[in-house]
């Protein structure tokens, strides 16, 4: 059985070592069109790679993998992220689960993930051509290449990864599939408030939304001279991805600035009576930093420098409406500024959830982020990768006997 994988990233690397232990008889040959295989794991998690997630504080997967999350579903039964970290440390690479569920090497070291898999591809016998760019796939199976050569083999499995046009799937364009049109995810937006973007630095914990759409999250903030990004920004972006596509990137930012607090008003009646002469200013809430706290007070109308007592009762709501439900201007999509990845690819309807398969073309199989699958960030993208590459493989090689 001679089997080509293409794309020699996460997905793709991981399908062919499975493919190539399970079955060494079988040659396994995988096309990357880059000069070197895993480009894109080795700068994962700012270079230290957070290979997947103990999944510990997930309470639904759907919150997780906004795309997908039924497919992975059945994926992470056949290959979890407990398997994953048996796996890695099986080849002898030691993992640390963080204080926030992440798992990394103890390396803190992309490269030490790359290497294993460069390493064991070798050793197993994985024929690895690189600058090798599959320009279509026919029926049967043959892989044009961009050189003009092309490779017949018995079953294909397509592992690309994500891109934010159509035309990185063009390779597939003679097969006919559905495609659900791509666009980007996890990203860092814009806000035009220019006393917010003077706060560059602040951290806050607090749920955020976009103005009339169901979206929300929840985490911490950061804000930049920019805009906003930090895991809440990011997760938006993540569950809003196709929306604010299709809204160019414009909406209205909510933001609840005291999200752990039921009731604002109660709190800060409170607050203010508990200090009648002191300085507005100075008795900011908890989880509020002082900066925050006196930008929010301008947003209220609120001048820093009166004392609480003098406050009023209209002044106290109108602050309190300002902590529960602040609005600013989402004006764009920050460029390369963080880690994102597709939303869209290759629809989940074309392929059997179970073995990765296509339903129109048997022997076909797609694995990774070139599917309809993308998740938020904690290593949830990464551990998608490593599960669908693992149930294309065993799949490819179940359906050979
Ligand atoms: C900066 C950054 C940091 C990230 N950090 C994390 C993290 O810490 N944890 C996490 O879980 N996720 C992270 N992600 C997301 C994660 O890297 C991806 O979801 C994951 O790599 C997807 O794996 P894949 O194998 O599907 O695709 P990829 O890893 O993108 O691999 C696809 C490969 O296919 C090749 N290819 C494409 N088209 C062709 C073709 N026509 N012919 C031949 N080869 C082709 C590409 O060159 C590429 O090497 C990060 C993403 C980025 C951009």
């Amino acid at each position: 059985m001679r089997v080509t994988v293409i794309g020699g990233g996460a997905a793709g690397c991981f399908a062919a070592i499975e493919l190539k232990r399970r079955e060494p008889s079988a040659d396994v040959i995988l096309l990357e069109a880059g000069p070197r295989t895993l480009a894109k794991v080795a700068v994962t998690g700012g270079g230290r790679c957070n290979l997947t997630n103990s999944f510990a504080h997930v309470e639904s997967l759907e919150k997780v993998y906004p795309r997908g999350f039924r497919l992975m579903r059945r994926a992470l039964q056949t290959f979890s992220n407990e398997d994953t970290v048996r796996w890695f440390e099986r080849e002898g690479v030691r993992l640390v689960t963080q204080a926030d569920d992440c798992v990394f090497p103890a390396s803190q070291d992309a490269m030490q993930i790359v290497r294993t898999l460069q390493n064991l591809m070798s050793r197993l016998g994985v024929e690895v051509h690189t600058e090798s760019a599959v320009v279509s796939v026919e029926p049967g199976f043959l892989c044009r290449l961009r050189d003009g050569s092309s490779i017949d083999s018995d079953k294909v499995i397509v592992t690309t990864g994500g891109s934010p046009r159509l035309s990185g799937l063009s390779f597939l364009e003679g097969l006919g599939l559905e495609i659900v049109s791509p666009v980007p995810s996890l990203f860092t937006m814009k806000v035009g408030d220019i006393g917010l973007n003077s706060l560059t630095g602040t951290l806050a914990e607090v749920v955020i939304g976009i103005a009339g759409t169901p979206f929300r999250a929840s985490g911490t903030l950061l804000l930049t001279d920019w805009g906003i990004s930090g895991p809440a920004a990011l997760k938006l972006s993540s569950y809003a991805a196709r929306h604010l596509a299709d809204a160019d990137y414009r909406g209205i930012l909510l933001v609840n600035w005291l999200p752990s607090c039921e009731d604002i008003l109660s709190l800060l009646s409170g607050l203010l009576a508990s200090s009648p002469q002191k300085q507005l200013s100075s008795i900011h809430p908890d989880g509020i930093s002082a900066r925050l706290w006196e930008h929010l007070l301008s947003r209220a109308g609120l001048r820093p420098g009166i004392r609480c007592a003098e406050t009023g009762s209209k002044g106290i709501s109108r602050l309190a409406e300002v902590l529960r439900a602040d609005t600013y201007p989402i004006t764009g999509r920050v460029h390369f500024k963080e880690e994102f990845v597709t939303c869209g690819g290759v629809s989940l309807r074309e392929i059997n959830p179970s073995t990765m398969e296509s339903r129109k073309y048997p022997g076909l199989y797609f694995a990774g982020e070139v599917l309809d699958i993308d998740a938020v960030t904690g290593g949830f993208n990464l551990q998608a990768a490593w599960s669908t590459g693992y149930c294309a493989a065993i799949a490819c090689l179940r359906q050979n006997q």
